[in-house]
């Protein structure tokens, strides 16, 4: 594959430039081969996580355990506690088949509360909830009836759908007392203390919630994925094959909804080609040795991987990037985020003067055309690796299910609003999949990553509504 397509090439750079961006490729680019070891390793990881020892990544099961028919119905509430905003919803799932009303509001989630105290973080939550039915609702009598769908996205143990112990905090969230705890008590105290009279039907992960958001469109979505702030995917298995869920005694044909919680994946670095800033980044996080996969691709970590690059070549003697210039601003962890780069990636390479005018901006820098050449490359190479790690994620859940076809639900920032993520993703797949070249530009592919409906809105509607039927009619 020839990984410079479109961008030109660097043969007028000085000597130590040139060898730099050659020595960045070399640690950035995923061949082919590797591609396919990665998926290889990462089927036996599913595997190996739904086994009674457990593995890696924690394939949580979500007793979400049916796909919509499309004739659900009903008026449920959704609470989406995401990394920057936290929504909520009121939607009804109407009489006709696969539609919906939806109405919603967004509050900020401050970043103190992301590193506070947790009583703290309910309280906010509710708050919310308690603003969105003032806004909303006059008569709570009606409001009290209608049931929750809370989507957490983080990765939980849950013994019920109505429960759910947090593993670990994602994302860069890191507070106090609430790992190794049931969530739900937690919120639904802070709702009591606020006099919120909602109660809780569900608690959902993103991705689960995108799966059956997807699902109640198109029935062929057999996966959904969450390439956001963090990155995850969730899909459908069968009990049979679930050798921890064994003593519950279902029967082996019986659906659940999975999390993967695939950020997990290779957190001993068995086969993730690690680079020195993939070190930095996990070392200066709040959770070292954590998220391996989910921090050489999700949005939070993008921006920073870039910025470590850059800061190592202004150190490096030899290239000594942006020499003479006041630096300050590059060197504060976390400034740039996944859009910088997106911003980057979306200028012509003819004369890359958005890039310029962005790192005056925001960064008080001017490099030189050649600098502007590196920052380009650098930029792809960042994102080029997050969109072909993130396909070897969906090759392997099809390979381990042996879907041939399918469409695979996907959300979050980087999918949606990252440069040339979508179609680096498809070609990775082609790679790792061998399928034969396309006779058309329009022809679908076997396996087609689309834009998935709202997991954490109509999503997590859906699954309120599947569970209460399933309650009603007395399974589980
Ligand atoms: C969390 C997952 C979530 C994903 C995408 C990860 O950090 O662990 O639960 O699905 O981010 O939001
Ligand atoms: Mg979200």
């Amino acid at each position: 594959m020839n990984s410079r397509k479109g961008t030109g090439t660097f043969q007028t750079g000085s000597p130590n430039l040139v060898a730099q961006i050659e020595r960045l490729e070399k640690l950035f680019t995923i061949e082919t081969p590797k591609l396919k070891e990665i998926t290889d390793h990462f089927v036996n990881e599913l595997t190996r996580g739904l086994s009674v020892e457990g593995g890696t990544i924690p394939m949580n099961p979500t007793w979400v355990m049916s796909f919509p028919n499309g004739y659900e119905t009903g008026t449920f509430l959704a609470l989406d506690m995401g990394g920057t905003n936290l929504r909520v919803c009121e939607i009804t799932l109407t009489e006709q088949k696969s539609e919906f009303d939806i109405i919603q509001s967004k509050y900020r989630m401050p970043e103190e509360l992301k590193t506070g105290d947790a009583d703290e973080l309910w309280d906010y939550i509710a708050d919310c909830l308690h603003q969105f039915i003032d806004t909303h609702h006059g008569d709570n009598e009606k409001l009290e009836k209608l049931p929750l769908g809370f989507t957490f996205s983080y990765p939980a143990t849950q013994d019920y759908i109505d429960s759910g112990v947090l593993q670990r905090w994602t994302k860069g969230f890191d507070i106090d007392g609430v790992e190794g705890q049931n969530v739900v008590p937690m919120f639904e105290a802070a709702l009591k203390r606020r006099g919120v009279p909602i109660k809780l039907a569900a608690l959902i992960n993103d991705t689960t919630g995108t799966l059956i958001a997807s699902a109640y469109t198109d029935t062929k979505m057999k996966i959904g994925c969450i390439f956001g702030t963090g990155c995850n995917a969730a899909y459908m298995e069968d009990c049979g094959s679930i050798p921890k869920l064994a003593h519950m005694n279902l029967p082996p044909d019986t659906p659940m909804a999975i999390n993967c919680e695939w950020g997990a994946f290779d957190n001993e670095h068995k086969v993730l080609p690690i680079t020195p800033y993939d070190k930095t980044i996990d070392e200066l996080s709040p959770r070292p040795g954590q998220q391996a996969f989910e921090k050489m691709i999700a949005g939070l970590y993008l921006g920073e991987l870039f910025r470590l690059v850059l800061v190592d070549l202004h150190q490096n003697k030899d290239v000594h990037i942006f020499a003479g210039q006041d630096v300050s601003r590059l060197m504060k962890p976390y400034s740039l985020d996944s859009s910088f780069l997106s911003a980057i990636e979306e200028d012509s390479f003819e004369n890359l003067a958005e890039t310029l005018d962005l790192f005056q901006s925001k960064l008080a820098l001017s490099p030189s055309h050649q600098e502007l050449e590196l920052i380009r490359r650098t930029a792809e190479l960042i994102g080029t690796r997050a969109a072909r790690l993130s396909a070897c994620g969906v090759a392997a859940i099809s390979k381990k299910k042996g879907y041939k076809t399918c469409h695979v639900g996907a959300d979050g920032s980087v999918f949606n609003k990252y440069p040339h993520f979508k179609a680096r993703g498809a070609q990775a797949l082609r790679e790792i999949l061998d399928w034969p070249e396309k006779k058309n530009p329009d022809e679908e592919d076997p396996i087609e990553i689309l834009a998935a409906e709202d997991g954490s809105g109509v999503g997590a509607a859906l699954i309120a509504a599947l569970t209460l039927k399933r309650v009603k009619e007395g399974n589980l």
